[in-house]
């Protein structure tokens, strides 16, 4: 697969033992990337910082909260004193919530824009600066496919408004930064073999497998591998993409 050597790349989100972000860590490590595993659960952090040295790749732990501007400031502090460079950035932190439009509260609207929009905002303006003096970057931003179709039985309105929200935020930024060397771009993953799936009960689960013709979900590798491709040489010349990852639920 593609060849990451030399990369320094942030996974935010990366320190969930069962999610998505843990996957795309190990992966682009895999690839020879070194991985900061990022995220606000400090045992997560260790297990994929270990799962990484285990399998000989390279890995730092930060601490970080994506909606705080200082911990954003300090993390990105933090990796160049250990790297001098960052390359990619992979925006994976995400909160979601099932809650109908009716009985929303503004804080819970509040509450999921603060991480998924504006914390991904805070994280993505934090590298601009490193990546410009690079003339190189990759942005690579988790979208959702709630965001083209609505959500189903995970999230609500305000989930799928934030997740359309990082698409036209990453193409305007993708216009702004093409001309420096960094690309921006998004996956929208439909339904992924994480926690959340294994917790639902089985009317629900049968419900949504029989909206996607592949008939099953999507397992976490099938989303870090495109993420991969985007961080590579191999993608030079794609921005301002959305790729869909969903096993034909949303064509
Ligand atoms: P997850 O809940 O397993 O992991 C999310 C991680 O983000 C957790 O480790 C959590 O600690 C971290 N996080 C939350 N708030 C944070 C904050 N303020 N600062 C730093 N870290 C924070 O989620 P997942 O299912 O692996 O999803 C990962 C991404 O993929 C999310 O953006 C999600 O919206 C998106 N996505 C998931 C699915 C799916 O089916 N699981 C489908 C489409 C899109």
């Amino acid at each position: 697969m593609f060849e990451l050597n030399n990369r320094v790349a942030i996974v935010t989100g990366s320190g969930s033992k069962k999610g998505i972000g843990r996957t795309i860590a190990l992966t682009l490590a895999k690839q020879g990337a070194a991985v900061v595993v990022a995220d606000l659960n400090a045992d997560g952090i260790q297990d994929t910082v270990q799962a990484i040295q285990i399998e000989g790749g390279k890995a730092l732990g930060v601490e970080l909260n994506v909606t705080n501007k200082e911990s954003v400031d300090a993390m990105v502090e933090k990796v160049l004193a250990e790297y001098g460079q960052i390359d990619i950035l992979v925006n994976n932190a995400g909160i979601s919530q099932k809650v109908t439009v009716e009985d929303m509260t503004i804080e819970d609207m509040t509450k999921v824009f603060n991480v998924n929009m504006f914390g991904l905002f805070l994280c993505t303006q934090a590298v601009l600066d490193t990546m410009k003096k690079q003339k190189f970057g990759r942005i690579i931003s988790l979208s959702s496919v709630s965001a083209k179709r609505g959500g189903g039985v995970f999230g609500g309105a305000h989930y799928s408004a934030s997740k359309a929200a990082v698409l036209g935020f990453s193409k305007n930024l993708a216009r702004e930064v093409a001309v420096d060397g960094i690309t921006v771009n998004c996956v929208a993953p439909g339904l992924v073999n994480t926690e959340i799936w294994k917790s639902l009960p089985k009317e629900d689960a049968d419900n949504v497998i029989a909206g996607i013709p592949m008939g099953r979900p999507g397992e976490t590798e099938e989303i870090a591998s495109t993420i991969a491709f985007l961080a590579s040489e191999e993608a030079s010349y794609i921005t301002g993409e959305e790729i869909d990852i969903n096993g034909g639920s949303h064509m």
